[in-house]
């Protein structure tokens, strides 16, 4: 992957889409700077904006208020990701309810990870929903909602094998989800390998990839290694030398993040999803990259013509 073809190509944002996720803020400089995000990328466009669920579903109101406020402030679709961790069935039905009843049409549907931490064993609550298969068909009987599950091109690390790992996705595929969304990886040869095993197993949804611009290699370095994501050698030497240089991190962020995406489109992908991390500037940048252009911009470039 790190023999791209960095091509330059004006007719790819025809045919690409994009959707973002954000995380809900915690403290009010936190707020203030998602706002700042959302509006820079809402011009794009993207097909909608998700909002993450805090680990054993701490962020419940958080969370909905984001999406309210993406709801009534904005022209953006928003998707609520939702977790059924640490919490009986009747209460996760409740959460569904309540994100429906206030124009909540997308969702994301996760098991979740223990609020011990990604990494300790997972014990479903005794009278909860065991994976994220049984929470979609928990939304599918509330209403029909857009629902798109986790992907794992690596597998995910609990998974024994691959096999076990695309069983899961056919039982959330069977169960109603519509898209699935992966985990960030670096490299695409193991995305186009997991789709091919996906497609041998027959599920047919899209598979979207999850793209996470490095905002910060060692933090991004120490995640990969918990939620078992590969860096490769050649993605630790780009950034090698970059911990102090904030300015040239971001330079080389936004030409990484803009390699992938263009070989995965050269590979037929049209669908990404962007970890944000709340967080405009390097998405914004690979955004313009792929031909994705908000109005004003486009307005500008023929009025320059
Ligand atoms: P599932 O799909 O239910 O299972 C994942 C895999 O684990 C399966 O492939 C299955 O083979 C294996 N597995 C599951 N249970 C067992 C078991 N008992 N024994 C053996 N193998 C098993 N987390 C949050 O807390 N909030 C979020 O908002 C959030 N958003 C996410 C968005 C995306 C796109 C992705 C990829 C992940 C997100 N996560 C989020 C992280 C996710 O909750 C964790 O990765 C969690 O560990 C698994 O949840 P899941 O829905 O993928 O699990």
């Amino acid at each position: 992957m790190n023999q791209f073809r960095f091509s330059r190509r004006p007719d790819i944002g025809d045919k690409v889409r994009v959707s973002f996720e954000f995380f809900p803020p915690k403290t009010d400089e936190m707020e203030a700077r998602l706002w700042d995000t959302v509006t820079r990328l809402e011009p794009l466009k993207p097909k909608f904006v998700s909002v993450t669920y805090g680990a054993g579903g701490s962020t419940r109101e958080r969370t909905a208020r984001t999406v309210k406020r993406i709801l009534n402030e904005t022209t953006l679709t928003p998707a609520a990701h939702m977790t059924c961790v640490d919490a009986a069935r009747h209460q996760v039905d409740a959460v569904i309810r309540e994100f429906a009843d206030f124009g909540v049409k997308r969702f994301v549907a996760l098991r979740g990870d223990p609020a011990a931490g990604v990494g300790t064993a997972y014990r479903p609550h005794p009278d909860g929903y065991a994976n994220g298969a049984e929470l979609v068909g928990a939304m599918k009987s509330v209403g029909d909602f857009d629902i798109s599950v986790s992907a794992y091109p690596e597998k995910h690390p609990e998974s024994p094998d691959f096999a076990t790992d695309i069983d899961m996705l056919k039982r959330k595929v069977d169960n109603g989800a519509t898209r699935a969304i992966t985990q960030f990886f670096f490299d695409n040869d193991l995305y186009e390998r997991y789709v091919e095993r996906a497609r041998r197993a027959g599920i047919y949804i899209p598979i979207v990839p999850g793209v996470l611009p490095v905002h910060n290699f060692t933090q991004v370095a120490n995640f990969s290694a918990r939620c078992g994501a590969l860096v490769p050698a050649w993605l630790a030497e780009r950034f090698e030398g970059l911990e102090n240089d904030p300015q040239t991190h971001a330079l080389v962020a936004s030409a990484v993040a803009a390699e992938q995406v263009l070989d995965l489109v050269e590979r037929g992908v049209g669908d990404f999803h962007f970890y944000t991390m709340n967080r405009a500037d390097l998405v914004f940048a690979v955004c313009h990259m792929i031909g994705i252009r908000s109005h004003e911009a486009e307005a500008a470039g023929s009025a320059a013509a």
